[in-house]
């Protein structure tokens, strides 16, 4: 299946609940009124978009309509389809220039930062990078196993420390060993407590403060992994993690087992941090890096068209 397949199934809950319900609501206005916004508006808060969002996006379609004197509601869709991929463009790219750079994956528990990290490696070996994990999550030995074995899966060398251990000593020596190995990029995973604010904090800190003073020059992407399938959830743990972290990116994961996927939107209007990858599935080839444009097209277009 090719990468946009992947994508559309990977939506498909959304879509069902997002692009069903906008067709139906199309098909049973003959002309554009207040109504009719007031009931897409509706749907689009029900998927997760939140109502901020949701409100921007039915002024912008309000003004769109007036502006061009459109009359037909079946033309919403295509509107309102380039309305949300203007929204959430933004760059998704990796910025991994220097050798070594630094990947660092936060998040709070089981919302997927060891799979995408197996993920992430194993689309960097594919592009001819030198890849090294390093196993920071030190809080359980069962989360030091599971990325050894992501390791192998995506066939790239991993440090790790005991159970128990200083995570950012294990990233320290991450960092050495990518040194002596010539490696092009570190993936640190990480423990997710966000029960203990502070800890958490301190932890970070004492992380990134390794990374500073290992490699002051390193490109470094701080990458927050949130679960779609959490919803409104997802949006405020963003929050959260952006008051205690610089965060460049968002992996939104397990938007396969959900119809929650306007969450995109909220994070990317409301925080504005760019989503850079979406998890569609457990597999190793099931993240794709983020497009605005497949993504809009993914949640608002119908099978028939
Ligand atoms: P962590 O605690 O943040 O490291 O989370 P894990 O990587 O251990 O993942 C928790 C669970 O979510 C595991 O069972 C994964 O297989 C599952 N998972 C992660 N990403 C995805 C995804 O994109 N889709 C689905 N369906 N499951 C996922
Ligand atoms: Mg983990």
């Amino acid at each position: 299946m090719g990468f946009f397949g992947k994508i559309k199934v990977g939506l498909a809950k959304t879509r069902s609940q997002l692009a069903d319900n906008i067709s139906s609501v199309i098909k049973s206005f003959t002309k554009i009124d207040e109504e009719l916004f007031e009931e897409l508006e509706e749907i689009l808060v029900l998927s997760d978009i939140g109502c901020v969002t949701a409100e921007q996006i039915c002024s912008e379609l309000r003004a769109r309509i007036k502006k061009d004197g459109i009359k037909d509601p079946t033309v919403i869709r295509g509107l309102m389809k380039s309305i949300i991929a203007e929204m959430i463009e933004g760059d998704s790219n990796l910025k991994l220039n220097t050798k070594p750079s630094v990947i660092l994956v936060i998040g709070v528990n089981g919302v997927g930062k060891t799979t995408s990290i197996g993920k992430i490696a194993s689309l960097l070996k594919k592009d001819g990078k030198k890849v090294v994990l390093g196993a920071a999550d030190t809080f359980r030995a069962a989360a030091i196993e599971q990325l050894e074995v992501w390791a192998q899966r995506a066939d790239v060398s991993i440090v790790k420390g005991t159970e128990g251990s200083d995570p950012a000593a294990v990233v320290f020596d991450t960092i050495a060993s990518a040194k002596a190995k010539g490696a092009d990029v570190i993936i640190c995973d990480t423990a997710g407590r966000l029960h203990n604010k502070k800890n958490l904090m301190d932890e970070l800190a004492k992380i990134n403060r390794i990374i500073d003073t290992q490699l002051p020059n390193a490109d470094k992407e701080v990458l927050l992994v949130l679960d779609a399938t959490t919803g409104q959830n997802a949006v405020n743990q963003a929050r959260e993690f952006k008051n205690v972290a610089d965060i460049n990116g968002i992996v939104l994961t397990k938007l396969d087992g959900t119809a929650r996927g306007g969450v995109v939107l909220a994070i990317k209007n409301e925080l504005q941090i760019p989503v850079k990858f979406v998890g569609v599935g457990e597999g190793i080839d099931d993240l794709m890096p983020f497009s605005a444009e497949e993504f809009s097209s993914g949640i608002i277009e119908t099978e028939e068209v």
